[in-house]
């Protein structure tokens, strides 16, 4: 995924899922996103990569491609596959899945609409 895509995927989180984050301040800043402690914002070019592979009504498969693709890698995971932040609702990308895979399913919806010539009134 380029750079461009991957701040455009960031501004598409800071508009829809920030702003109803039980982790953001009151006045609108977030503590974790300065300290770069958002599992969301840090994931986020791999979570939407998984997300991508899976097209499901159902939120297990895309669990499972999370699980799979992202959380394999992370350093919070142990090597039994077990994470105490998932348990604890720590990890803002599993606690707002459903949120975010709707997000960024519409984006790049989006993103791939064909461009047509102006519409002439
Ligand atoms: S913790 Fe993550 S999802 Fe929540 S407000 Fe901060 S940056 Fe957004
Ligand atoms: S659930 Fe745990 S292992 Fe997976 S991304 Fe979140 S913190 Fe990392």
């Amino acid at each position: 995924m380029d750079e461009a895509t991957s701040g455009r995927l960031a501004t598409l989180i800071l508009n829809k899922i920030c702003p109803v984050c039980v982790d953001r301040n009151v006045d609108g800043t977030c503590d974790k996103l300065a300290e770069g402690t958002c599992t969301l914002m840090k994931k986020l070019p791999a979570a939407a990569e998984a997300i991508l592979q899976v097209k499901s009504d159902r939120m297990e498969p895309y669990i499972q491609a999370i699980r799979d693709n992202v959380c394999v890698t992370c350093e919070r995971r142990y090597p039994d596959a077990s994470c105490d932040w998932r348990d604890i609702d720590r990890c803002l990308l599993n606690s707002y899945l459903p949120l975010v895979v709707e997000a960024i399913e519409e984006f790049f919806e989006w993103e791939k609409r064909p461009v047509g010539p102006p519409v002439r009134a």
